[in-house]
Formats: structure tokens, sequence, C-alpha cells
């Protein structure tokens, strides 16, 4: 079915296609366009129809057009900066062709007076003349089919210029193999699907602007899921391997339950029953815990580290920041106090000499719990005898990460990650599918209300009175200021107004995080407002995901509009912490639109974080495809969960069927998507 030594050529360098040099593979490069693959998947955005051809009479200004014309006159003026010029007519109307910075002699060949020729360009009009400016064909009446079609439209970056690029791929198109696909001929008449170089060209030609719903489109989109779905199952092979079983008694982690306080609830149970039983059985455990923010994972984590502990292994805690190791370590101090637990935690502030002394100790045995962020993973850093491994919150970790992590724990570590990230349902498999997953539904009962609302900026003033008194009783609050895109310079900027603004009013309480601060800087604040030392913490950069100040109860978000509604649900699980209700102030500007303010809305009434992704989806219309992206999920350049639902179930029921041995089948498609060399790397 499949000839990949044929096909080979698409995942060569670039440079084999006929016409890329130097100059323009640095130019494709930009594009990320490398392999000759790449070409593929740069999708035309919209078309240029040339395809009719317009009568004189009936032209347009501004719009892009065909014109069959005979070329009357030639007027080529004698000073060097004016424009040359050919009148052209069809008989009864004229029409100024106009050239700048072109010869004469260039033009008089594509131009013969008296010839009939077929122009296409966009339409001008000057000095009471429909003119077309450097057009962009000219042609012979006799290749008349070569121009009236329709164009793909690329989105091209500096130095790409579109005939070029539509050469470029139409060479890769013919070259594909004809019989190319690991799909059978059943499989793809029963969807209505194409075979793979049809797809391709059709997709590659289209008659109108893409659509995320015609057929070709979908083959596209089910390929891509079905390629990730497939790695998915495959890594966990790989992963899911024989490993020594674990020993323990419960005497360890029931001390730390006694020290944290709380009764843990039934879903916390049920979580914690089913990792126990991962850590006991003769299987690595390779499980993803997922709950919303504040719904309780991290004494989870550490319940299982004591159980792991207790069974003479070590255990190495993950978190995104420093910020949050160092927070997870002093809480795992107070649920450890009276064992013989030997806690550290690994952090840039420590001098060398320290580093290299916990270095030695971790090696000799003498450390039990270390804390820290991905740091812990260098190779310097060696455990003797690595038992479990959590991962905290890392969003940007995809299954590529996780299995490198867990190679370096070795065969007899277990995985444990988690993740407060809202992902579609439809999309779970596609994400998670190397890892089992468990699931914390509902956040412990105590949890304080967080009472959301949405205002206009120019109701600012409203707001200060409501701080004043959050202050005056000891509260402290979160100022997360406006999101500037990609300006660093600006943020910045914004920031340290707005501080100065809040200062005014607040004098000696208002403290600044931004992003250009060192760590160490950044940290010292947020030791100063965890100390209380200061009220109002004003910051750019989004506080840290999982960072615990109970005794915040206030938060306000300027611009909300620019953050995505699961970025402000995180920010909002900053608050509502500690034993006090806690208010999220939404802050937006003037003429915001009624959609954009319906997505704020949605904040309003919903606290859960898997109803408020699906809401935001919902609200998206079909063009948002590209918005998904932007969301953060990455992975995905062509499908989505809502308008490919049926496509993941599709691949989902199909990808059980497959059996791994024969994987082989699939690698061009795996190849094409770039997904072959996660296997490949780990199966060594
Ligand atoms: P996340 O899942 O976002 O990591 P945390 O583990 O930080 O959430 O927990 C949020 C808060 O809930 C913490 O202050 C924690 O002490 C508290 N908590 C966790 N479990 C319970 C419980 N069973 N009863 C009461 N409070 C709990
Ligand atoms: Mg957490």
């Amino acid at each position: 079915m499949e000839n990949i030594n044929k096909n080979s050529f698409l995942f060569s360098d670039i440079s084999a296609i006929k016409g890329v040099g130097t100059k323009l593979k640095k130019y494709l490069k930009n594009k990320k366009i490398e392999k000759v693959k790449d070409l593929l998947w740069d999708l035309p955005y919209d078309i240029t129809d040339r395809s009719e051809i317009v009568s004189l009479e009936r032209l347009e200004i501004g719009k892009i057009s065909t014109i069959k014309v005979r070329v009357l006159k030639y007027n080529f003026p004698r000073f060097r900066n004016l424009p040359n010029k050919v009148i052209c007519g069809d008989g009864v109307n004229k029409i100024e062709i106009i050239f700048f910075n072109s010869y004469e002699g260039y033009i008089k060949k594509i131009l013969p007076l008296k010839k009939k020729v077929v122009i296409s360009g966009k339409i001008g009009f000057y000095k009471k003349n429909y003119q077309i400016t450097n057009p962009t064909y000219v042609k012979d009446i006799a290749d008349e089919s070569e121009i009236t079609k329709i164009f793909p439209k690329y989105s091209l970056t500096d130095g790409l210029i579109e005939k070029v690029y539509r050469k470029l791929i139409n060479q890769v198109l013919t070259k594909i193999d004809i019989k190319l696909d690991w799909h059978t001929e059943v499989f793809l008449k029963k969807n209505n699907f194409l075979g793979f170089k049809k797809t391709l060209q059709n997709l590659h030609n289209p008659k109108s602007k893409t659509d995320f719903f015609s057929n070709t489109y979908r083959r596209l989109a089910y390929d891509e899921i079905f390629s990730n779905l497939l790695i998915m199952k495959s890594a966990r092979k790989i992963i899911k391997i024989k490993k020594k079983k674990k020993n323990f008694n419960f005497q360890l982690s029931r001390k730390v339950l006694k020290n944290f306080n709380f009764e843990l609830t039934l879903g916390q149970k049920d979580v914690l029953n089913d990792i126990n039983q991962d850590i006991l059985s003769n299987e690595r455990m390779f499980r993803l815990l997922q709950g919303d923010v504040g719904s309780g994972k991290t004494i989870l984590a550490l319940i299982s580290a004591a159980n792991v502990i207790a069974s003479k292994y070590q255990v190495a805690f993950m978190a995104p920041t420093e910020i949050l190791a160092t927070q997870h370590y002093e809480l795992s101090k107070k649920l450890f106090k009276n064992t013989n637990v030997k806690i550290a935690l690994l952090t840039s502030k420590i001098e060398n000499i320290k580093k290299n002394y916990l270095y030695k100790k971790l090696q000799s045995g003498q450390i039990d719990l270390l804390f820290g962020t991905h740091a812990l993973f260098q190779s310097k850093i060696k455990f003797t005898k690595l038992g479990l491994i959590v991962i905290d919150e890392q969003h940007k970790f995809g299954v590529k990460q996780r299995m490198k992590l867990a190679k370096k724990g070795g065969d007899n570590c277990d995985v444990l990650v988690m993740s407060a990230t809202p992902i579609p349902r439809t999309m779970m498999l596609s994400f998670f599918g190397d890892m089992d997953i468990s699931r914390l539904k509902e956040k412990p009962k105590n949890r304080k209300i967080i009472t959301t609302l949405v205002k206009p900026e120019n109701k600012i003033n409203e707001i200060w009175p409501l701080l004043k008194k959050q202050i005056s009783n000891g509260k402290q609050v979160f100022w997360v200021c406006p999101l500037i895109e990609k300006s660093k310079k600006l943020d910045f900027s914004s920031a340290v107004k707005q501080y100065e603004m809040i200062n005014k009013i607040f004098p000696k309480n208002v403290g600044l995080i931004h992003g250009n601060l060192k760590i160490n800087e950044k940290n010292l604040v947020l030791e100063r407002f965890l100390n209380k030392k200061i009220k109002i913490l004003v910051s750019t950069t989004v506080i840290e995901v999982g960072i615990d100040f109970p005794n915040a109860t206030t938060m306000i978000v300027e611009n909300a509009n620019k953050f995505g509604l699961s970025q402000l649900h995180q920010l909002r699980g900053r608050v509502g912490r500690g034993h006090e209700d806690s208010v999220c102030i939404l802050l937006y500007k003037k003429n915001l639109s009624e959609n954009a303010k319906k997505r704020l809305k949605i904040l309003k009434s919903y606290s859960d974080g898997f109803l408020i992704a699906e809401e935001d989806l919902k609200l998206r219309g079909h063009g948002d495809i590209l918005g998904f992206q932007q969301s953060g999920i990455k992975n995905f350049r062509f499908s989505d969960p809502i308008h490919h639902k049926d496509l993941f179930l599709l691949a989902e029921e199909n990808v059980k069927k497959i059996n791994l041995n024969n994987i082989s089948k699939f690698q061009s498609l795996l190849k094409l998507h770039d997904r072959a060399e996660i296997i490949v790397d780990f199966s060594s």
C-alpha cells in the first residue's frame, strides 16, 4: 500500500527542491519550512479569483480582475522617474497598464503593439482612466488558461514571492506518489475521503476559502488526530513496563494526614486508591491527576510520596517555578513533622558548595524527598533509588518530555503528573492517552465563595473603597496589569504606571512584579507579600499557577478580555484559598464587543474550569480554529475538538483496533506529522 522509498523526498531538506538556493532556504526557514513536507502543511488561507474575464465596461476599482485587450499605444516618458504607460483597449473602452521600474524592451516584449493579450491585476483609477499598475500576469491569449484560474493565496513572509512559492508547492504535489496512503480504500470510501495526494492537491487548489468542514480538510484533520493517538498508544506501551512492587504499610502516610488537619474528601480518597494500587502493582505507574485549581491535588501527591518513602525509595517533586517548589517544600516540612523523612529543596539561590553537598546526600540516600524545578533532572543530579517522580502543573510538558523523565527515573520509578489544565473531553486521549487518568471532580466542601464581577474600566473608582475595607481587615489584594501583546517593554511601563497610581492611594502598601525582574528579586517581593509587609501585589506576568496565598481575598484583572478564559480562571484560583469569601473583579476597556462581554460573563456564571473551557470553545466561531491553537493547546494544526468531534471519536475507535506490531505501516504518516521521532527516540 505504502511506498516509503518513492516518497522519501518528502522528508529531505527543502533545498532538494529545484529552485531553492541558500537565500530562498533562509526565507522559507522564517516560515518554519525546512523539510520538503513542511511545504505541504502550509495551506492557503484564501484564494484570488482570476477566473473570469471582465469587459472594461464592468471594471470595479480595487478589485483583482482579468481582462482581454489589444495593445494600442506606448507612452514611454523621457524622464526616468515617471512610469511607463501602455494603452490597451477592447474596442470600446480603454485602460492604462502602468509599469514602474520596467525596461521598455521588456514591456515591448510582453505587450507587442496590436497584439491581443490577457492581463490580470488590481484595478485602479487615476485622472479619469482605469489602470492596472505592475500587473501580476500578462500573457498571450493562447495561454489564457494559465491565468483564468482561481489562485491559492498563502501568507508569505519577507522575501517570498507568491508565484515562486506556488511553483515550489506544485513541484512537491506533482511528485507525490499517487499510491502513497496509510488508509485502506474501503476506509477512504466509507468516510468520503480522497487519497492522500488528491487530498493535498485539492487543499492547495481550493475553489473557495478553506472550509474546515470539507471532506478534504477533514481527511487532513483525521490524519493528524489519528497519528497523535497512535503515538499515545505506542508511548503507553513503551512506558508501562514491569517494575519491582513497592511495599509499605500506611503508618507514615497516616501521620502526614494527621498533620494535615483535614479529612480527605471522597473524591480524594478515590484518587488515592488509584495511586496506591499503581504503586503496589508490578507495572510502572504513569498517571495523570487532573483537578481544577484548588481541588486539593498537593496533599494527595505528598501522601503518595510518604508511601513510596515508606517502601524505601526516594521521591522527586518537580514544580514549574521555584516559588511554587518552595511552597510545596514548606508545606511538606509541616506535614512530615515528627517523622524521620529527610526533605530538601533545590533552588538556584543555593550556593554551589551547599548544592554539591546536597547532591552527595542525595546520592548516598540521605535525602528522601527533594523539591525543585526541572533542574532536578540535570544529569549531575543522581538519586540512589528514585521511586516516584511528581510533576506539578507542567502545562507545556508533552508526551515526549514525560517519557524522557520517566526514562531518567529508571524502570522502578513511578510517575504522577498533576494538572489543572481543562482539556475538553474529546481531546483527553489525544493529550494524555499515554497515561492513566484520575480526576478530582469536586473541591473540598469548606471552599469559600469567589464572587466574580465584570466591570468597565471607567468604573475603577468604585474599587477603591472595597480595597480599603479589605486592607483594613488585614486582607491582601492581587492586581493583575493589562496584558499588552508582544511587547515586554510596554508591558513593563504600563505596570509601573499602575503601580505608581495605586501606590498614591495606598502608600507603602504596594509591591510590583514584572517580567524584567530577576528570579531572586521577584521572590523577595513575593516573600514580603506572603509576610503581609505589603498588601497589594501589582503584577504583569500572570501570577504563578498553583501558588498559595490564603490571605489574599481580592483579585483585580485589568484588560481582562485580553486573557484566555481558562487563564482567567487559573488567575481567579489564586484567591478564595483561605477562610474568607473572596472577590475577583474583571475590568474591561469600553467598546468591547458583545461577544467578548459574553465571554467574560461565562466566568461570572461558572466556577468549574472544565465547564468554562467548554463554554469558551462553544462561543468561538468556526473561523476561529486558529484561536484554539493560540489558547496554548499546541500539537494540533488542523483539527479542533468542536468542529471535528466525530473525527476524534472515529480515530479513537480505529486506533484501538491497531496492532502496534504493524506500526511501520504508518511510518510516513507519523513522519509527515512530526510524530515518528517520539517512538524512535524511546524504543531504544
Ligand atoms: P490544587 O489542586 O490547585 O493544587 P491545593 O492542593 O493547593 O490545590 O489545595 C488547595 C487548598 O485546599 C489548600 O489550601 C489545601 O490545604 C486545601 N485542601 C486540600 N484538601 C482538602 C480537604 N480535604 N479539606 C479541606 N481543605 C483541603
Ligand atoms: Mg497545585
